[in-house]
């Protein structure tokens, strides 16, 4: 397949439809982006890269940041992670408090915020220095890039993290919590403000493609069937409650963040990445999950 012309075909297809959406705006920094921003890159297992449009603009990496600390809590909890998270799709917006009540402190999924806070946490354990060693972490996933976080993107999401904050303390009542609520915000906001253009971010996840092998580390990152797990959960739950439809139309493992990426693997072949900063009322990107749905259903590319 002739990866290349097929990334340019789909793109120039969605770019004619002229999608629209609504930037993020409850972290007002995420509203300064230009609306009309859309790149994609693929990577495939070899490490060639194919990619189109504004792949190279850096973007907030946002949620998809939960599958990077998912990955570095999991390569050493294993089976201990999932006494504290649960691995069922939540049917429920990423925020949401009651789920977390109901379900007696244990969140549904590491890819919603009680999850991913949960996930933080146990991170803030295994690291005296957490966000150090995240940064450590993604450096060496995308071949030695030096990433970092938007300072003014992480410190608007702290000044309006009352939810987080409801859900960090929920957590803490129901001891799923072990470090200081505003340390963790800190840890958490940290590495959703992390700045990635599609072609590392594609890189950074390349491992899922190649059965937990990092090709630019040359390192087991996760044995096969850990790594099974995680696109597992990508699929059923890294869309929120939109995860179902996310399976229906696309077909992959994936994951998005409320900056506007998108990134998806099809496992033994490439990881994806597709930025378009404008969202629906899920909170997922519009062109992104466009071009991924054209690209799976036309081009007969997918997990089916
Ligand atoms: N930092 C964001 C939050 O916690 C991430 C949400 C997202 O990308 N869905 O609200």
């Amino acid at each position: 397949m002739n990866y290349q012309q097929v990334i340019e075909s789909v793109f120039e297809a969605v770019a004619k439809e002229n999608l629209r959406g609504k930037l993020a705006d409850y972290i007002p920094e995420l509203a300064r982006v230009n609306h009309e921003l859309f790149g994609v890159c693929l990577v495939d297992r070899q490490g060639n890269t194919y990619q189109y449009g504004d792949s190279q603009t850096a973007f907030s990496i946002q949620s998809i940041s939960k599958a990077h600390t998912l990955t570095m809590v999991y390569s050493d909890l294993a089976a201990d992670l999932w006494k504290r998270v649960n691995v069922e799709p939540s049917g429920n917006p990423f925020n949401n408090l009651a789920q977390l009540e109901y379900e007696n402190g244990i969140p549904r999924n590491p890819f919603i915020n009680s999850g991913a806070l949960v996930t933080t946490d146990a991170l803030m354990s295994m690291h005296a220095e957490p966000k150090e060693a995240i940064h450590q972490f993604i450096k060496g996933m995308t071949g030695g890039e030096d990433v970092s976080a938007n300072k003014a993107v992480q410190e608007s999401e702290l000044e309006c993290a009352d939810r987080n904050r409801a859900v960090a303390h929920l957590l803490k009542s129901y001891n799923n919590l072990h470090n200081d609520v505003e340390e963790l915000m800190e840890v958490y906001t940290y590495h959703c403000a992390l700045e990635m253009n599609c072609e590392q971010l594609a890189k950074s996840f390349l491992y899922l493609a190649n059965h937990g092998h990092c090709i630019y580390t040359n390192r087991q990152v996760l044995d096969r069937g850990l790594t099974k797990r995680i696109n597992a959960l990508m699929l059923t739950c890294g869309f929120y409650d939109e995860a179902g439809e996310f399976a229906f139309k696309v077909g992959l493992a994936g994951k998005s963040g409320v900056g506007g990426g998108v990134i998806a693997v099809l496992p033994g072949e490439f990881s994806i990445a597709v930025y378009s900063p404008e969202l629906n009322e899920k909170g997922n990107p519009v062109k992104a999950l466009r071009f991924l749905e054209l690209l799976t259903t036309d081009m007969g590319i997918s997990l089916f």
